[in-house]
């Protein structure tokens, strides 16, 4: 462990050196399969052929420019991003850095484009309790959980959180509300679907009351659930959408995408990011892209997600409560603390594997995309044995 780092996180005691594909090798030698992702970034795997390639080639073209210009590849990046989310009818985007730049992007623009229609006072966001939106004051401020929201106020002011769609109606005030900023399947609170009634419900009020309806897609998108964005499955479209962590399969980026009725609410001077779409990160855009909108590569998502709740829900283990999954993103409820068998899964001979918890008692399985059967497989056999031996 180093003295040099604050003291953020609670770190294992591994330190990596290189990645292939699924696996993860340590200063030791020791490998690990990677059913984590580094959550949800690694989305093609490590050490992918065609994002090295893109990256290297393009590191020794240019690595960046400011946003006073353009680059060649920034502006093939915005376009193929924006076609990927065009079936949630997303029309532009911003180019940032992270998920929570992403958030703070999106809550500007409800704020501003409910401001020049209707004036002040008309600056609330309703997001769902259990959510999460990032860590920085504003998007600390619109995450729905309480122990988030300690030490550092006062926070960002005018975020209602509701548990859920009983509450709706009521929360989604037409004199107070500019937005409501949900994530289509929760990540951090353990991988919870919203229900098909809660999104049409949503998306026929916040229609019918001028409200934007912002999708938080930063865990559950870019191809994650086998559709490219989680809210697609769902049939109804945004006004405003957000990505980061796999977007760029490790180099770090985010974007804030808007549809007809907000598109436009940003003009120039409002808001703005020194990397924003910086050449090194959209040159991995693209190779991301390129792949995951491939109907195909969904599809497989999609079977393997399947694979891995049958073989879970095949286990009948006594220490499984409840199994949660969409594609590649699956909750397993247990009846213990997840963090010793998340140590245990890690531990393990000959091979180690990465898994995530959510909260105390989610386990949180985020494979790459490019993982084979026989590692899903050989994954699985290696969490049922820590299972096992914690029964
Ligand atoms: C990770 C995450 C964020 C925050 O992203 P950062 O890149 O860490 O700022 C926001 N929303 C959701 C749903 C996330 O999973």
């Amino acid at each position: 462990m180093s003295d040099y780092f604050m003291n953020t996180y609670h770190r294992l005691p591994v330190t990596f050196t290189e990645g292939r594909g699924a696996w993860l090798y340590d200063t030791t030698g020791k490998v690990y399969l990677d059913f984590s992702s580094g959550i949800a970034v690694n989305c093609l795997g490590h050490n992918h052929p065609a994002l090295v390639r893109a990256v290297s080639v393009q590191a020794a073209k240019l690595i960046h420019t400011c946003n006073y210009y353009q680059s060649d590849v920034s502006l093939v990046f915005a376009e193929k991003l924006v076609r990927a989310c065009s079936g949630a009818g997303m029309k532009k985007v911003f180019l940032c850095n992270s998920g929570a730049e992403a958030n703070e992007g999106a809550c500007k623009i409800a704020r501003k484009y409910s401001l020049k229609k209707y004036g002040e006072g008309r600056h609330r966001i309703v997001t769902l309790k259990g959510s999460f939106h990032g860590r920085t004051i504003t998007t600390l401020a619109a995450t729905g959980q309480e122990k988030f929201h300690r030490d550092f106020g006062p926070f960002t002011e005018g975020f209602d959180y509701i548990p859920g769609i009983a509450a709706l109606d009521k929360a989604l005030d037409k004199k107070t509300t500019a937005g409501l900023l949900i994530e289509a399947v929760q990540g951090e609170s353990g991988i919870v679907p919203q229900s098909e009634e809660f999104i049409r419900a949503a998306a026929a009020l916040c229609a019918e009351r001028d409200i934007l309806l912002m999708f938080d897609e930063i865990q559950c998108g870019l191809g994650r659930t086998g559709t490219f964005l989680a809210c697609e499955s769902y049939g109804v479209k945004a006004d405003v959408v957000t990505l980061a962590k796999g977007i760029a399969g490790g180099i770090p980026a985010g974007a804030v995408l808007a549809g007809d009725r907000a598109a436009g609410v940003f003009e120039t001077g409002d808001h703005g990011s020194t990397f924003g779409g910086n050449p090194l990160a959209a040159a991995a855009g693209v190779v991301v892209l390129d792949t995951v909108t491939d109907p195909a590569f969904l599809k497989e998502i999609s079977r393997k997600g399947e694979k891995i709740t049958a073989i879970l829900k095949g286990w009948n283990h006594p220490l499984v409560k409840g199994i949660r999954g969409r594609g590649l993103m699956t909750g397993i409820d247990i009846e213990k603390d997840a963090w010793p068998v998340l140590e245990a899964c890690l531990a393990a001979d000959p091979s180690g594997l990465l898994i995530l918890s959510a909260g105390q008692k989610t386990l949180r399985l985020l494979p790459p995309y490019v993982i084979s059967d026989g590692e899903i497989e050989q994954g699985l056999a290696l969490l049922r044995t820590v299972l096992d031996a914690s029964a």
